[in-house]
């Protein structure tokens, strides 16, 4: 059973046959584990609730399911379980035959929107570090394929399957998932607006709204996203929160975080960009980059930051939820 406080919190799903590697996904995006120690995770084999609202923006849980669910054991509650979901994630290990994997895609995909029309089907093609080029594209290709020709058969051809290709050993799994969060924001377009205003004024290239937690953007600017600037931004968080844990100063009653109010980093790289984080809320981080000579006119950015800030804070407080996280936007 449910506490009524978790009940309406926009949940993800995170599905797929055994050892597709749901269990190591979750670990790297939301517990920090290094892609080499998943090789000794266990299998799955139990519905796991996974509640990280407590340390992150992202107020969501995840739901491992073993890859055997039976949709037709009668213990089996779909409609509890899919009817809150905003998203499902359902993962195909691209390095295996994946024929079977298709095939419970179809059940779930028909089950899950019968129960719930308004859930978005987000399907991570995975593993695909053992894949060359090409391998990849005629992978996501043939499984696009498949996958619609199976819902056309049944009748389900309106419904939208969005495909991603994912590996933890480098950052498209995070890629993957700032897609997947973002969809799941009502407030989306006002933090892209309130990034561009920003990053316009500033001189700023490129900005990132960052849950501190998992690295997951839960926003950027309109300016394309290209994987080294994410990655890059990526490390510096890396970087500050580590060297915070490691030698930051520790209050009485603060817990011991890394993160907090006075977080603030700027590395200067040596091909005269500038990389730049500051704390935004007790979750999120703005990290920027931008030209060494847009830098000298660090009042300005700091002025217009402190206004972002504030936005940012507006944005989160309104709509009446009682911390203005998830499903505010609902709220009239
Ligand atoms: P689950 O049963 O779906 O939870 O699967 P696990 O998370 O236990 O993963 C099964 C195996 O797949 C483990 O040995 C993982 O190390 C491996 N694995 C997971 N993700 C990846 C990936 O992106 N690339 C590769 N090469 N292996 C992965």
């Amino acid at each position: 059973e449910e506490d009524s406080a978790s009940a309406d919190k926009p949940r993800i799903l995170l599905m797929g046959l055994r050892r597709s590697g749901k269990s190591s996904i979750q670990k790297v995006v939301f517990h920090k584990m290094s892609p080499n120690e998943t090789l000794f995770l266990e299998s799955t084999n139990k519905i796991y609730k996974d509640d990280i609202s407590g340390s992150s923006f992202i107020n969501f849980q995840i739901w491992d399911f073993p890859g055997q669910v039976d949709f037709f054991d009668p213990t089996f509650d779909s409609e509890m379980i899919f009817k809150g979901a905003g998203a499902l994630i359902f993962v195909i290990d691209a390095q295996d035959d994946y024929m079977e994997a298709l095939v419970r895609l179809h059940l779930t995909v028909c089950r899950a929107h019968k129960v719930n029309p308004d859930i978005n089907f987000e399907v991570f093609i995975h593993k695909v570090d053992g894949l060359s080029d090409d391998h990849k594209i005629e992978a996501q290709r043939d499984i696009h394929q498949r996958a619609n020709d199976d819902l056309a058969d049944a009748g389900l051809e309106r419904v939208h399957l969005s495909f991603y290709l994912t590996s933890i050993y480098d950052h498209s799994i995070f890629e993957a998932f700032s897609k997947v969060v973002q969809k799941l924001i009502p407030q989306l377009p006002t933090l892209e607006n309130l990034l561009n205003i920003f990053i316009s004024h500033s001189g700023i290239e490129k900005a990132f709204l960052f849950d501190v937690l998992s690295k997951i953007y839960v926003a950027t600017d309109s300016s394309p996203v290209d994987m080294q600037s994410y990655e890059l931004c990526c490390d510096m968080i890396d970087v500050v929160i580590d060297v915070s844990s490691i030698y930051g100063l520790v209050e009485d009653g603060a817990g011991g975080c890394a993160y907090d109010k006075e977080s603030v980093a700027i590395i200067k790289l040596n091909n005269s960009t500038v990389l730049y984080l500051k704390e935004v809320t007790r979750f999120l981080a703005l990290v920027c980059i931008l030209r060494e000579e847009s830098f000298e006119r660090k009042g300005l950015i700091e002025y217009n930051f402190h206004c972002f800030r504030k936005a940012i804070h507006e944005v989160f407080e309104v709509g009446g939820s009682t911390d203005g996280r998830g499903g505010a936007g609902r709220s009239a």
